[in-house]
């Protein structure tokens, strides 16, 4: 078994003449069948998030709602598990803004998380304490996007050493967050810097920074492998990510975070997984756990 835990579908392309293949549905279960994979966790990316959204995202694509990618989600429940997505800052942009009603709506619509969320705010803003607050209330995974304290760009934002994502895991201590993007998996090496809080630092670690800090102290902090930033955090330094992988096996996701349908910008995480259980660097049950094994718990059979 393995499941991708970071899905998307939407058009993607900054404009309309980009020449990349847009993910559809349809689309998303021919890559997922290509690359052996049984079930995907889709996060919704959608239109109302303006830092988040390519230029041509509305015109390109009318279907880059929340509410209609969870509905489209439903149409392969044996191969996809929903997400909904919230914005901090929805719902009058209060500190204190209920959302009640729509991670309701989630729960009675199959989702089984909120994410990835985007919103360009510091982890410790109040109102993203409230929104996750609630949704570990709600029984409902958090998987976060993260950046450096950047003027532009998308993404929660955060210092060196990750003290605003710290404050927030020990302020929801009841809520499952899921650790993703370069400003969470910039922080494998101790020799962090503003600049390369939001950049693939490469290279050997200088020592172990804060991810591996708050992966062993934070008991409610998960991380999924995705993208470039995820592969290259385990591949800079091959001996340290190997350590890392069997140290943190019990709270690491495999997932892919394929936003186009073509080849161009896939990351080959699941060949160079399986490269590292080929050769003993990975247990068969160190593998598993990674691939499915936590997916399966975190999704506590939903
Ligand atoms: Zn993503």
């Amino acid at each position: 078994m393995i499941i991708d835990f970071h899905a998307h579908t939407g058009d993607m392309r900054g404009s309309p003449s980009e020449p990349r293949l847009p993910m559809t549905w349809e689309r998303l279960i021919v890559f997922l069948d290509a690359h052996g994979i049984d079930r995907a966790v889709h996060l919704p990316v959608y239109n109302a998030s303006p830092e988040g959204a390519p230029p041509a995202f509305a015109v390109t694509d009318a279907r880059m709602s929340v509410h209609d990618q969870v509905i489209d989600a439903l149409r392969y429940p044996d191969r996809i598990i929903p997400f909904g997505n919230v914005d901090p800052r929805w719902g009058g942009n209060h500190p204190d803004t209920d959302f009640g009603p729509v991670l309701d709506w989630f729960l009675d619509h199959g989702c089984t998380g909120v994410g990835e969320v985007t919103a360009h705010v510091p982890f410790d803003d109040p109102r993203v304490i409230n929104l996750f607050r609630q949704c570990g209330d709600h029984g409902l995974l958090v998987t976060i996007e993260s950046t450096g304290m950047i003027e532009t760009g998308y993404g929660l934002m955060d210092d060196p050493g990750m003290p605003r994502l710290e404050r927030l895991l020990r302020a929801c201590p009841q809520t499952t967050i899921i650790g993703h993007g370069p400003g969470f998996w910039s922080e494998m090496s101790s020799d962090i810097t503003p600049e390369l809080k939001w950049s693939y630092p490469k290279g050997p670690l200088a020592g172990e920074g804060a991810t591996w800090r708050l992966m062993r102290e934070c008991p409610n902090l998960y991380a999924d492998l995705s993208a470039m930033s995820g592969y290259n955090a385990i591949t800079r330094d091959p001996p340290a990510g190997v350590r890392f992988l069997n140290e943190f096996q019990h709270k690491l996701l495999f997932g892919t975070d394929t936003c186009f349908a073509d080849a161009q910008g896939y990351v080959g995480h699941r060949e160079y997984l399986d490269g590292l259980l080929a050769q003993g660097a990975l247990s068969p049950a160190a593998y598993d756990a990674i691939m499915a094994g936590n997916a399966l718990r975190l999704l506590n059979g939903r």
